[in-house]
């Protein structure tokens, strides 16, 4: 089932009898509503996909950037700057998937966005059993407009930046710079000299490779490395918090 035709049974209501004879307004409690709360709806309320209210947004959150679909059905705002790191991707899902040669992403929290009309006027899709339900990971399009939004993960977002306004401006540029290639043996068009690191595979988890696909550190050394690095990252944290506490 498309979930195009969700949305529709989503405003279905139906006209019963209560008790004293008076119609009431009720949806089928056995199709996918916003007001049924069935179990397996819940995450429709849940970030990335729940509607914030006027007040608490304003104060909780400041919008930095604000995208939309071709259609404009979709809209969204984020709460972040800057995304937690945004990649290239050039696997060839990715490359059907998005009719481009590659996928740039950014990652966000699920919390960083905002969509305005929550979860209505999106689609799903599970490439890894190639339906269309709600099953993470999953792709996010527009259901009018079929624009790709997002990749949606267990605990975060892949946004895909060139839908938000202003993404061409140097400052957009700048906060949305790809910091690595990902897949990079699968690419369909090349990127010499531009000084990001590419890997084989998922970025930290593969080999590196040069601009010419050649391996330049293996898997096991980049893994190590990325170990040594997240250790330092917590020393210098457990330090930092040291320092914060004597200076109380
Ligand atoms: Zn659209
Ligand atoms: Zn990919």
């Amino acid at each position: 089932m498309s979930s195009a035709s969700h949305h529709k049974k989503d405003t279905t209501t139906t006209t019963t009898t209560n008790g004293s004879g008076e119609p009431s307004h009720e949806p089928h409690q056995h199709q996918a509503s916003c007001t049924t709360h069935r179990p397996e709806d819940e995450w429709k309320h849940r970030a990335p996909y729940r509607v914030h209210d006027d007040a608490a947004a304003s104060s909780s959150f400041p919008v930095k950037w604000r995208g939309q679909c071709h259609c404009g059905r979709v809209q969204y705002q984020l709460r972040r700057e800057r995304p937690l790191a945004a990649k290239y991707c050039h696997c060839t899902t990715c490359q059907r998937l998005h009719g481009a040669p590659f996928q740039w992403a950014a990652i966000f929290e699920k919390d960083d966005i905002h969509f305005t009309h929550g979860h209505h006027d999106l689609g799903w899709y599970d490439p890894t059993e190639k339906s269309q339900t709600h099953h993470l990971p999953c792709k996010v399009q527009c259901a009018f407009c079929r624009t790709p939004i997002m990749d949606e993960g267990r605990n975060m977002i892949l946004l895909f930046p060139t839908l938000i306004e202003g993404i061409n401006t140097p400052e957009a540029r700048k906060a949305f710079e790809a910091k690595c290639h990902m897949f990079y043996p699968q690419r369909v068009v090349d990127f010499n000299g531009d000084g990001v690191s590419k890997f084989a595979g998922l970025e930290g988890e593969s080999d590196m490779l040069d601009d010419d696909g050649n391996v330049i550190k293996k898997k096991k050394r980049v893994q190590e490395e990325k170990k040594e690095k997240k250790d330092k990252d917590k020393d210098k944290e457990k330090e930092k918090e040291k320092a914060d506490k004597h200076g109380d």
